[in-house]
């Protein structure tokens, strides 16, 4: 097969891995960086170009869509996916993806296990947005933040109040969520491939940081996941219509929580944690799903 990888950068661990895991396989590969791909959107035939040149036919691509070029990126892959290649993440479902909020709007629908979330606009409904997570302490977040930058835990109600005036004073955006204490300054990182968990891990706080990002310093290591872990995550990644996707889960007292469903899912710590061969293994996917024209959206939506 001839497989396109959509990313900024061939020599990320996560791209470097997809590659060498699909030349292993005999298949042809191609790194685009999306942001020098441009369009012809015409009504016959759709095409991309790339430095004066359209690009050749492609049977998958495999997104690797940063948070900071996502509308572009998206742009791209939909093109792709109008010209009937498959994609192993549609653009509709990474969309979906990278609006928190949405995500767990979409989430509660589907009755999966959440922490408690507020969202609000008008200084007036502090008190009560904040009563209604349960009080402090309470987290938070940021919507447009990653990799912890912009989740912040306010141990008492004063702090809660005087950081939800401080973003509705910068007309950011940001959700309340109640704090899963139990949880410990871990999370769960569940890798999801179509309807199965191929890897998970225990991302570990570091000492006084209560955000287990490995990027924040947080440390990974292997995690026997209960059935009601493994089905949450998978129900997650089907609800957003993703079929590889990151699902990190708080373990409560109440059984997993969701925190977020992640498109573009890392691979170095998972696949260092659990020494599996995860790119490997969505190479296969892509073997065994690819079609022409095979998407669940077309593109709409
Ligand atoms: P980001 O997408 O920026 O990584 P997250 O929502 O995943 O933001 O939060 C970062 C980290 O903070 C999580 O990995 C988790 O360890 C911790 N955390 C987030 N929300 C909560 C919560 N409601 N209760 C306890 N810990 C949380």
């Amino acid at each position: 097969m001839r497989i396109a990888i959509l990313s900024r950068n061939r020599k990320l661990y996560s791209t470097r891995r997809l590659i060498e895991a699909a030349e292993e396989r005999g298949h042809e590969v191609h790194v685009l960086d999306p942001l020098h791909c441009y369009m012809n959107i015409n009504a016959k035939e759709p095409s991309i170009h790339m430095r004066g040149k359209e690009l050749p036919e492609f049977d998958a691509i495999i997104p690797r869509i940063g948070a900071s070029i996502t509308f572009y990126g998206t742009a791209v892959l939909r093109q792709f996916e109008m010209m009937g290649v498959y994609p192993v993440n549609e653009s509709v479902a990474i969309s979906r993806s990278r609006d928190k909020l949405r995500s767990l709007q979409l989430l509660s629908r589907k009755g999966i296990g959440l922490p408690v979330t507020g969202f609000a606009s008008k200084p007036a409904d502090i008190p009560d947005l904040i009563d209604m997570v349960g009080g402090s302490p309470l987290v938070i977040k940021l919507l447009e933040g990653t990799q912890g930058i912009g989740v912040v835990l306010a141990e008492t109600r004063k702090a809660a109040e005087s950081v939800i005036e401080a973003f509705m004073g910068l007309n950011a955006h940001f959700m309340v969520q109640e704090y899963i204490k139990e949880s410990g300054g871990a999370d769960i990182r569940c890798f999801v491939l179509g309807d199965k968990v191929v890897a998970a891990m225990k991302r570990q706080a570091k000492p006084g940081e209560f955000r287990s990002n490995l990027h924040r310093g947080g440390s990974a290591t292997l995690v026997k996941l209960s059935s009601a872990e493994r089905a949450t995550a998978v129900k997650a990644a089907k609800t957003m219509g993703l079929n590889v996707a990151g699902v990190d889960i708080l373990r409560s007292n109440h059984g997993p929580l969701v925190m977020e469903v992640n498109s573009s899912p890392g691979l170095e710590g998972i696949e260092s944690a659990t020494e599996k061969d995860v790119a490997g293994q969505i190479i296969s996917f892509i073997e065994k799903n690819a079609k022409s024209h095979k998407t669940r959206t077309k593109g709409k939506g």
